[in-house]
């Protein structure tokens, strides 16, 4: 197959230069940088299934799809004409609408949830979450795990402090401690540290947030139990489990991350939060659950939460659109095409002697080049990034566009067909060489 030439792309050059006189770093999302793999982002001129077309004419198989939303492939032509016919009707009204009742339903079908509220960002979703969860309890401590990103709000962009169960420090300049000194930051996976914090601030913990199967660190599994165990501690010391499911919702199965442990084993989140693939390629996100909890918020109950787009009528009608194209044979779909990427990537990884673990979960995984299978943040950490950002400009070389860092799941589409699986494969065992360099 032609290699592209990845060093020569003037017209992304060019645009990179524009976008970093006006616009810090040239991206409005730090990871779109490049800066973990070097060199250029490619901007993307247009996209269609499977694959991107870049500003120089050249075309990806696109294994970021959004970082999640487009479970369906780029200008899915069914979700594009309800969009299209959204937009002819107005495009907001501030007002309730139809779609944002139909997406509602759809949504409460499909999960444990009772009731959602629609904002349009998933930081939106967990920081209303975790208010709402505080005004339910009438507590203020959170706990949350190292690793799991939950957007970017202020308490949850905390780092561990000095000790086991002692409260954060801020993760990032321009976060006031003051934010951060009700959060406890826990390792994933691990028991005993859930314990102790419960059994130190039991009466004062409103809610635990955690990713239902984290993929912001790499794809790391919840060990067998986990979620159910994390549900049970928080009811017995009636603090709110809210399951993050702003990536896996819709994604790692049709019924999210909960449909693969949840439902077989019994237990439900007190409140959730979405987005991605539930809007459709649009800024859409929601929280939601119990009932009782729900009927908490504003205008029915005191907690305060609002928002100018929320439920914007286009957006509520792309996520319909994919959400009812979603069907059980899109994940059958992409999860055979996981399998055989999976499969292979691991394959030409071993015959060019690059240490790798991958994990899944459902229909979501990724590639870790460590040693030992990764259980926690310190496990991620010792991905070898610069092997991981050869391997990544290689096959970015070859014409397929993984995320660029290396702590990231790869998304595929129900779009991703066999031709661009065929690229995909075709690009692993050169990709796996310059890894291996
Ligand atoms: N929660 C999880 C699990 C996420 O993966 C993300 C984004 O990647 C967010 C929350 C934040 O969502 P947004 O980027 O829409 O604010």
């Amino acid at each position: 197959m032609p290699t592209l030439d990845t060093g020569h792309v003037p017209a992304s050059d060019a645009l990179f230069a524009r976008a970093r006189a006006v616009t810090p770093g040239g991206v409005n999302s730090p990871v779109r940088a490049f800066n973990a793999v070097g060199g250029t982002p490619r901007f993307i001129r247009e996209a269609k299934g499977p694959w991107l077309t870049d500003v120089d004419g050249n075309r990806y198989v696109d294994l970021i799809c959004s970082w999640g939303p487009m479970l369906l492939g780029h200008a899915h032509p069914e979700v594009q004409a309800a969009v299209q016919a959204a937009v002819a009707r107005g495009t907001s009204y501030g007002t309730p609408t139809e779609p944002e009742v139909e997406l509602a339903e759809a949504i409460v079908r499909r999960t444990p949830v009772e009731e959602v509220r629609f904002v349009s960002s998933g930081t939106e979703a967990t920081m209303s979450a975790i208010r709402l969860a505080r005004g339910f309890t009438g507590r203020d401590v959170v706990i949350k795990f190292a690793g799991c990103y939950h957007g970017h709000v202020d308490a949850l962009l905390a780092s561990a402090g000095s000790g086991l169960a002692t409260f954060a420090v801020p993760g990032t300049p321009g976060v006031p401690a003051s934010s951060t000194e009700l959060t406890l930051v826990l390792p994933y996976n691990d028991r005993s540290a859930v314990d102790k914090a419960f059994e130190e601030y039991g009466d004062r913990i409103a809610c635990l947030i955690t990713e239902a199967a984290p993929g912001n660190m790499g794809v790391v599994p919840p060990a067998d139990g986990f979620n159910g165990f994390l549900a049970d501690i928080c009811r017995r010391h009636g603090a709110l489990f809210i399951s993050d499911e702003v990536m896996t919702g819709f994604r790692a199965s049709r019924e999210g991350a909960w449909g693969l442990d949840g439902r077989p084993e019994g237990w439900t989140p007190d409140l959730m939060t979405f987005g991605k693939v539930m809007g459709g390629g649009f800024p859409a996100a929601a929280f939601g659950g119990r009932a009782d909890i729900m009927q908490r918020l504003s205008p029915v109950g005191p907690v305060y939460q609002a928002g100018t787009l929320s439920g914007n009528p286009v957006a509520t009608t792309a996520g319909l659109a994919t959400l009812r194209l979603a069907t059980d044979e899109v994940y059958a779909h992409i999860g055979a095409a996981a399998d055989t990427v999976k499969s292979a990537a691991s394959e030409a990884l071993t015959a060019a002697g690059v240490p790798h673990v991958v994990q899944s979960v459902g229909t979501m995984f990724s590639i870790f080049l460590t040693e030992q299978p990764v259980a926690d943040f310190a496990g991620a950490s010792t991905t070898d990034v610069a092997a991981y950002a050869a391997f990544f400009h290689a096959m970015l070389g070859r014409g397929v566009y993984l995320p660029p860092s290396a702590y990231e799941a790869w998304f595929l589409s129900s779009a991703h067909d066999d031709e661009a699986v065929d690229t995909i494969l075709a690009a692993l065992p050169d990709a796996a060489q310059a890894a291996a360099a």
